[in-house]
């Protein structure tokens, strides 16, 4: 799966309970991952995205709400 995304053009934000992935190409810039967490999804800081700023279901949550399908997310079997 983690390939998967990667070959697809996603960049890998990899946490250590959630791996996020990002394709800028895909990317509608709502600001939707800034407004909802700015924790996580911080654009001014390098890397801009930041999986253990928050508890992962957090990161889920955000996620689901990008309009534009440019946020990925796989857990980490710990998590399970
Ligand atoms: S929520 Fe999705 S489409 Fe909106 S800025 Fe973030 S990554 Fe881009």
């Amino acid at each position: 799966m983690e390939k998967s995304w990667q070959a697809a053009g996603f960049r890998q934000y990899s946490g250590s309970q959630i791996d996020v992935y990002y394709n800028k190409d895909i990317c509608s810039h709502s600001g939707n991952c800034v407004k909802g967490n700015a924790h996580v999804f911080d654009v001014s800081r390098k890397p801009w995205i930041v999986p253990d700023a928050d508890r992962y279901e957090a990161v889920e949550q955000t996620i689901d709400t990008c309009p534009s399908g440019a946020l990925r997310y796989v857990r980490k079997e710990e998590a399970l």
